[in-house]
């Protein structure tokens, strides 16, 4: 372990704090604050206003962890999937998604995941740390510079449908949102922020206490208890009726948008039966949308997806039932950037 700190954990307080105790002006705080938050600085060398003995100092005292590109591939659709390296030489990804009227980053919150969802290739994966705040805020810095080079534009909106499970490391996401979201870095609203979910019912309601200002998105994929823990074993521990009574207090509290998310497998839970249950839960809920997600394969997986015809029928069944529904059609399906199917390949990185 190196013995420096990270300079991101400071905040401007305790930075004001620190060049204070080097004998040095308060306003060095806000500087190298600013670089830090604003200019998304990823050295210390970089930091033109300060002194090069100053830069040199806090390089010794100081490390940035930054999060850096290691590959990006371009979809067909113009998706582009990013591979990023954590300091300590961990892989993660982060995807770009542009549409007529929106340009989404899609974030990763852990290094694989400890979920195992039977249908999910990030769930193969082992979980190997959380994320720190400062590196979650780092893909979505990245992803804006990449958006703006390719696109000309800035990011519009942000989700947490990335690897991992955002809720079981409840404070970098929230710290990440902090940072996203304050004025003195990103600015962005957290209105156009989503974070998704497996469903942990705890960290739900304290969603709810801390009264967030972001969206949620609940992974239901299944209606009922017996189906939902044959393809996602957190149901065992966080049943439905649970996480009903967990999404009512959380919208209690902070009256943001939920989102259902129900990926559609083929002789799994894309019956008129399963659409009836569906509507079943739905009712019990505030919810805001349902999204029916087409299912990307991932090698190794038994699940097929739906056939266009039973995608149809279902959701045309939702919407009779007065079910605010989409269809959330994959993007990036050539380069592996699609829901699910993020796992650090190499051999499509090359
Ligand atoms: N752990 C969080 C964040 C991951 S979000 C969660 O479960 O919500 C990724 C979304 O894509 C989730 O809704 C997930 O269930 C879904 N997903 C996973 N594998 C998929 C696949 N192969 N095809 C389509 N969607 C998938």
């Amino acid at each position: 372990m190196s013995a420096k700190k990270n300079i991101r954990a400071f905040s401007l307080t305790e930075l004001k704090e620190y060049f204070e105790s080097i004998g040095d002006k308060k306003f060095r705080a806000m500087q190298t604050y600013e670089w830090l938050w604003k200019k998304n600085a990823r050295s210390f060398t970089e930091m033109s206003n300060l002194s090069m003995e100053l830069r040199r100092k806090l390089s010794e005292e100081f490390e940035l962890n930054s999060l850096t590109v290691d590959a990006t591939q371009h979809s067909s659709d113009g998706t582009l999937k990013s591979r990023f390296k954590t300091y300590d030489g961990h892989l993660i990804e982060g995807v770009l998604i542009p549409t007529e009227k929106r340009f989404t980053a899609c974030v990763s919150s852990q290094i694989g995941c400890s979920l195992s969802c039977k249908f999910c290739a990030t769930g193969l994966m082992d979980r190997k740390r959380n994320l720190n705040f400062d590196e979650i805020y780092d893909q979505v810095a990245l992803l804006n510079e990449q958006c703006e080079k390719t696109y000309g534009q800035k990011l519009s909106n942000i989700v947490y449908m990335g690897m991992g499970e955002p809720l079981l490391n409840y404070k970098n996401v929230l710290k990440s949102i902090d940072k996203i979201t304050a004025s003195d870095s990103m600015g962005m609203s957290p209105k156009r922020i989503t974070v998704s979910t497996a469903g942990v019912a705890k960290m739900i309601k304290q969603l709810g206490d801390d009264k967030v200002r972001f969206n949620l998105a609940l992974s239901l994929h299944a209606a009922t208890d017996k189906k939902r823990n044959e393809i996602m074993p957190i149901n065992e521990t966080n049943s439905i009726e649970y996480l009903i009574e967990a999404l009512n207090y959380f919208y209690q509290h902070t009256k943001n948008d939920i989102t259902l998310e129900y990926v559609l497998l083929q002789g799994q839970n894309d019956s008129l039966v399963d659409a009836e249950e569906l509507i079943t839960v739905y009712r019990q809920i505030p919810v805001h949308l349902i999204n029916v997600i087409e299912y990307n394969p991932v090698a190794g997986i038994p699940f097929i997806k739906s056939g266009e015809d039973t995608t149809q029928i279902f959701t045309d069944y939702l919407a009779k039932n007065r079910v605010n529904v989409r269809v959330r059609r994959s993007r990036g399906k050539d380069i592996d950037a699609a829901c699910g199917q993020l796992a650090n390949k190499d051999k499509i990185l090359a």
